[in-house]
This record gives structure tokens, sequence and C-alpha cells, in this order.
């Protein structure tokens, strides 16, 4: 079977918040935060990703309305964006504000969450000062209003 994402239009497709659902099971959200078109300008550097991992997972985890429905979040492979996980459908203006409120915590951060050689693969790969700086420009489009958007542009045949 093909995957659903094989038949999103990644030219059109834009930063925001989309939901691929298997109703009563998984719920994946796609985080995406980079427009696919712009990623060999604008995709997120590596040490970017990993910080953002770490420190998205501390917050979400710890502050969002749905925490303890989260089953995983982790990094595209693209680069452009996150997957969230969770076991029950969440509003996405809810996730969004969770977001904001992840990027906040980014950007006050003086430290990466578990960046260490004991709880981390490797953690010496990471960029702090970077992260606060695209942690501010994503808050602006995660805000209520800011532009982020919800439904996915489908690849017409
Ligand atoms: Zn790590």
């Amino acid at each position: 079977m093909t995957p659903v994402s094989f038949s999103i239009d990644h030219t059109r497709l834009n930063p925001g918040i989309y939901l691929q659902a298997e109703p009563g099971k998984v719920y994946t959200y796609y985080l995406r935060f980079v427009a696919p078109r712009r990623s060999q300008k604008e995709g997120i550097p590596q040490a970017v990703m990993h910080t953002f991992e770490h420190c998205l997972a501390t917050s979400l985890r710890s502050s969002a309305p749905f925490a303890e429905n989260i089953l995983y979040v982790g990094p595209m492979g693209c680069c452009t964006g996150f997957y969230l996980l969770l076991n029950r459908e969440v509003d996405k203006a809810v996730i969004a504000a969770a977001l904001v409120e992840a990027f906040d915590f980014i950007i006050a951060a003086d430290a990466i969450p578990a960046a260490n050689p004991r709880q981390c693969g490797n953690y010496l790969l990471n960029d702090l000062e970077a992260a606060r700086a695209l942690a501010l420009r994503l808050r602006g489009i995660f805000l209520p209003g800011g532009g982020y958007e919800t439904e996915y542009p489908v690849l017409e045949e």
C-alpha cells in the first residue's frame, strides 16, 4: 500500500498542522515547520532538529493539555518538521497553542534538556542559539492568525 503522505502535493504544502487519523488507534499530526519547496534554503539543520527534538518532547510532555495522550514526538527525516502521535484527536488550535508554548520554552532555555552522554545518543549535535532563532520565527506562524495551515493539498492526477 502506498503511504498516504505520498499523495500529498508537497510543492503546495505550507507550514501547518496536518492530521492523518486511524480513528480509535493513532492520530498522527504532521507539524510542518518549513514549506518543502523551500527546504533547500530553509531546511532545518540536523543540530537544530535535534535541539528541537529534546525541547519539544520536554515541553509538550510536561505542559500540553494532551500530554498524557502523547505516544511519540519525533523528527521528519526531510528536516522540515516533526511527527506528533496521539492516542486521541485534539483540536489543531490546541496543538498550535502548545507549540507556541514549546517555542517559548526554547527561546527561554539556557540549557537543552537531557543533552548529555548518559541520556542522549549524540549530545554534541545541538545548536541552541539557532534553535532559539527558529523558535522565534515559528512562534509568529503558529500564533492565532499567524498563517499556519491545517488542510493538506492533495496531488491531482
Ligand atoms: Zn538526543
